[in-house]
């Protein structure tokens, strides 16, 4: 077992002791697995959503059993209480990412939320007839539908960021009018290819392309006007690698938090505050008390505990290091394509160095759609993803129908590895490829 599993409630007996089953779930009605086994499952769909880690349990059940209560709004104890540790999560994630101030920061429900609420709040108002939206052609639906849908309604044109074979993003091939592109939006970590990309490079690119375009001479203060904003999609990176949104050359980073070890339904956005006077709220209501266009972005009761377990995810991912975290990921991508080379079934999508990857394999097995093996893994108690993941552009234009995909967490092991290969070798035995 490796040392990190324990950590994790749901590969613990030991930890599930403690929490009395209400019995959520009828057994006799729903879908039964014989095979599955809490203890013994390799879970391989950690870039869907990650397992949630003790600690951000332990927050959100301590939050609301001791100090529930809503937030900014309240004169008694409870509400105090709660809002001193929502602003406290606040703090944490904000140093987790180095922001200049915790007011950068946006609770949200999830990636998507933030993407939306970028275009929307940005988007909407200072977007016009005719700009260009740069997207990666192997964009998640996050970080296209919004923009793509914001495009149509005001008459803005797509433009793409090709993607290589390696699945790096192809600077130099972008075919644009650079002097009306106004936003770029990327991921850091491709859900499907898995690659890491420099958003420094990329921001530097842009700008550079933006001034040439342009022929914009004079200060650095005075080219920034024209500069495109640099949108940031860090759902698969952050919690993996370390993340300084002031060195990174972006004006906005969004994530989920579901995916870095913390409660479902969490996420975050962050903003240079910079653009705050150019954005409006795109939801208004509860908690503006000055009106419907006070700059604040959170509207409504928040979810104070996803929040505060957010943040103590934060905090376990940093007690771990994220030396470690690389070390131990570095090791089982290495063991992963070397072991699924050897099997010689596999197609595999995008670069096969672990050093330009981070815990994600794309692939196809040889003659089994992607959703027959997902389907039979299962059965013999290993989860992977099967599809298009949210990336349709990238598959539709490679002519990938549909693509299995393998994504690791800390808590990964080898024999999770084993446990994967095994049962597609014995896919192919029951589909009769092999004997
Ligand atoms: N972007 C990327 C790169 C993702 O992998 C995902 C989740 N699959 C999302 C965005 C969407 O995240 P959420 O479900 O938190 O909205």
């Amino acid at each position: 077992m490796n040392k990190y599993k324990k950590d994790f409630p749901i590969f613990s007996e030991k930890l599930k002791k403690e929490f009395n089953k209400i019995g959520l779930i009828d057994e006799s009605s729903s879908y039964i697995n014989k095979n599955f086994n809490y203890e013994n499952f390799a879970y391989l769909d950690s870039a869907a959503t990650s397992m949630i880690c003790e600690n951000a349990l332990r927050g959100v059940v301590e939050y609301e059993m001791y100090y529930r209560s809503n937030v900014h709004r309240g004169a008694h104890y409870l509400a105090n209480k709660s809002t001193e540790l929502y602003e406290e999560a606040r703090k944490t994630i904000a140093k987790f990412i180095n922001a200049t101030v915790p007011s950068e920061i946006v609770f949200t429900k999830g990636a998507t939320d933030g993407s939306n609420l970028i275009a929307n709040s940005w988007g909407k108002h200072n977007l016009r007839k005719g700009d260009v939206i740069l997207l990666s052609d192997s964009e998640h639906s996050s970080n296209s539908f919004p923009w793509e849908s914001l495009a149509d309604e005001i008459g803005c044109e797509i433009n793409y960021i090709p993607t290589n074979k390696k699945g790096f993003l192809d600077l130099k091939s972008i075919k644009t009018d650079w002097t009306r592109v106004r936003v770029v939006a990327f991921p850091y970590v491709s859900n499907v290819l898995g690659v890491i990309n420099s958003p420094k490079e990329v921001s530097k690119y842009v700008k550079k392309r933006v001034i040439e375009a342009k022929k914009l001479k004079g200060s650095d203060k005075n080219k920034k006007k024209y500069y495109p904003i640099i949108v940031l999609d860090g759902s698969q990176a952050v919690g993996k690698l370390p993340i300084n949104v002031q060195k990174l050359g972006i004006d906005f980073l969004f994530f989920s938090g579901h995916k870095m070890y913390g409660p479902m339904g969490t996420g975050v956005l962050w903003m240079n505050r910079d653009l705050l006077n150019n954005m409006y709220p795109y939801q208004t209501g509860g908690g503006m008390l000055d009106g419907y266009k006070e700059k604040i972005f959170e509207v409504g009761t928040p979810n104070v505990s996803g929040a505060i377990g957010l943040s103590l995810s934060a905090k376990y991912i940093e007690s771990i290091g994220f030396d470690n975290i690389r070390e131990h990921e570095l090791e089982i991508l290495k063991y992963t394509f070397q072991k699924m080379e050897d099997m010689g079934c596999f197609d595999i999508y995008g670069s096969k160095n672990p050093n330009e990857k981070s815990g994600v394999i794309s692939f196809n097995a040889k003659n089994i759609p992607a959703h027959d093996l997902a389907a039979i893994l299962d059965v013999e108690g290993v989860a992977i993803r099967a599809g298009y993941h949210c990336v349709l552009k990238w598959h539709k234009d490679n002519k990938y129908y549909g693509t299995a995909r393998i994504s690791f967490g800390i808590y990964t092991t080898k024999s999770d590895i084993d446990k994967f290969l095994k049962a597609v070798d014995k896919a192919y035995v029951i589909l009769g490829m092999k004997k």
